[in-house]
């Protein structure tokens, strides 16, 4: 049903954001538009349900973007990992190096169980930083991480070098 989607026309490129050098990719020209949201939201959705995902994981924010409507489209819940100070409940965390400087990411203790099959999502990889911490989170709570699916892949940074133990499926490449 989407194969006249061409999703790429759905991607601002912003050149110099944050800062001098960088094209900034912007998804929310897809997600501002239903037809490609939603038809975004199937394939992802497709390589959730061949991998047998459980639960879905995503850091924020724009990974609860991508992850959340997936989440309801198979009826599984959905496990947000989020910066410090923003989980009211016990956390486990990771700390990970960021271009400059490093920081960290928690979830609840109890917002994957044991043995629970886990597909984490997120817009965009980059360096793979961000979605390695994530999968660490995830193997802390015992959960098996299935799969990690994103909009847009930044082949140039290889950040699937860090994340090669899991099946990686991107809907776009830069
Ligand atoms: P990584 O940890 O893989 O280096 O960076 C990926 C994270 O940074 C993702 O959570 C993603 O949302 C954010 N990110 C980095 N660069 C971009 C970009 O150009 N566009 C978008 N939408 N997100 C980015």
């Amino acid at each position: 049903a989407d194969t006249k989607i061409d999703f790429n026309d759905y991607i601002a490129s912003i050149p110099d954001f944050p800062e001098p050098g960088i094209i900034f990719r912007d998804i929310s020209p897809l997600m501002a538009n239903g037809k490609a949201y939603s038809a975004a939201t199937d394939r992802i959705t497709a390589f959730a349900k061949a991998h047998g995902a459980e639960m879905i994981c995503g850091p924020e924010a724009r990974g609860f973007i991508v992850g959340c409507p997936v989440a309801d489209r198979l009826g599984i819940g959905f496990a947000p990992a989020r910066k410090k100070g923003k989980l009211p409940r016990e956390t486990v965390s990771v700390k990970f190096q960021l271009e400059y400087g490093e920081t960290e990411l928690f979830m609840h203790k109890d917002a994957v169980q044991p043995g629970q099959k886990v597909l984490i999502v997120d817009d965009l990889l980059a360096t793979g930083g961000t979605v390695a911490a994530t999968a660490n989170l995830v193997e802390q709570l015992g959960g098996i991480v299935v799969g990690t699916a994103f909009l847009i892949e930044l082949k140039e940074l290889h950040g699937r070098d860090k994340i090669k133990d899991y099946d990686l499926f991107a809907l776009m490449e830069y």
